[in-house]
């Protein structure tokens, strides 16, 4: 595996790969490797693409200093794991790398909704990155964890909107026999780990009971109360939204998922699933299945 730092000397190695014939697949991290990390790897791993793995965690989206000093950094473990599932090259860029970055790009509503309602400018400093690694190692395609749902979309958008030739690859998020998402930030709440738990169990509850017949969209306001009557410091959101562009479910049929960001003891968690049946919404927020009478 090829450690690289700068981003000269990669934009050299990668030009040198490419000539060879070789197609570049780029997935980008913030370290700290996990399971989830390790089923993207392992998606490109019998192809004959070059895996080019990133491990920077970006100043540029934390809005809180404490999240990002407190993000877990475990290098050393990090590279052990990407050499045992034989990925070619770790990029390490210096915290410099952000000074150089430029970005004049409008990321629209995508980047308003969920997460852009209370962490400020967060989608900006990810789009700014992604857009600096894209640049330097142009690759054919980039893997994505659908763990980070809006992420997904950003970054898809901002592909289609430069019409950069990167396919865009995402996969599901990989879960522990709890249910409960791998997340670099788990590691952090320590024994309240349990109340994350209430994420998978609350997704299956509403999922049941869309399918059991209607479903109000105020009642997600009774899961709200009861995550913080549990224990939970806060529910950032908690919303059924169509997972194309995150707009409301409203009368046209579409697939949907369920969004969640919650905080434990100052931690942020972020997780969503998808609701498999096509959904309608009504005025007054009647949520419900959509049965295609001609299938
Ligand atoms: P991160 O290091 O948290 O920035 O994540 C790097 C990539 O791994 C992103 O594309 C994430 O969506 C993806 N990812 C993170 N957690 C999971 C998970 N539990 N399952 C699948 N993909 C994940």
């Amino acid at each position: 595996m090829l450690l690289i730092r700068d981003e000269k000397t990669l934009s050299k190695e990668i030009d040198s790969l490419r000539k060879s014939g070789k197609l570049i697949n780029f997935i980008p991290t913030m370290g700290n490797l996990h399971l989830g990390h390790s089923s993207l790897f392992k998606k490109s791993e019998n192809t004959e693409e070059i895996r080019v793995v990133s491990i920077f965690v970006n100043p540029l989206q934390f809005n809180d200093n404490r999240d990002f000093d407190n993000y877990p950094r475990t290098i050393e473990s990090d590279k052990k794991k990407l050499l045992a599932e034989r990925v070619d090259v770790l990029f390490l860029p210096d915290a410099q790398i952000i000074n150089v970055v430029k970005f004049a790009f409008r990321l629209g509503h995508i980047a308003r909704k969920l997460c852009g309602v209370d962490r400020s400018g967060h989608f900006e400093g990810v789009a700014k990155i992604i857009l600096k690694f894209l640049d330097i190692i142009k690759p054919d395609s980039i893997t994505l964890g659908e763990k980070d749902y809006q992420q997904l979309l950003v970054i898809k958008k901002i592909i289609k909107d430069l019409k950069l030739k990167t396919e865009v690859r995402s996969y599901p998020t990989i879960r522990n026999k709890e249910g409960i998402a791998f997340s670099s930030r788990n590691k952090l709440l320590g024994k309240k780990i349990f109340l994350a738990k209430y994420i998978p169990t609350i997704f299956k509850q509403i999922n049941l009971e869309i399918l059991e017949g209607s479903f109000e969209l105020r009642r997600l306001n009774y899961f709200k109360d009861f995550l913080e009557k549990s224990g939970v410091d806060r529910v950032h959101y908690l919303e059924i939204l169509n997972e194309k562009n995150l707009s409301k479910v409203k009368k046209i049929p579409c697939i949907s998922r369920i969004f969640i960001a919650i905080s434990i003891s100052g931690v942020r968690l972020i997780d969503n699933v998808r609701i498999e049946s096509k959904l309608t919404c009504s005025r007054d927020g009647q949520i419900k299945i959509y049965k295609d009478i001609n299938s």
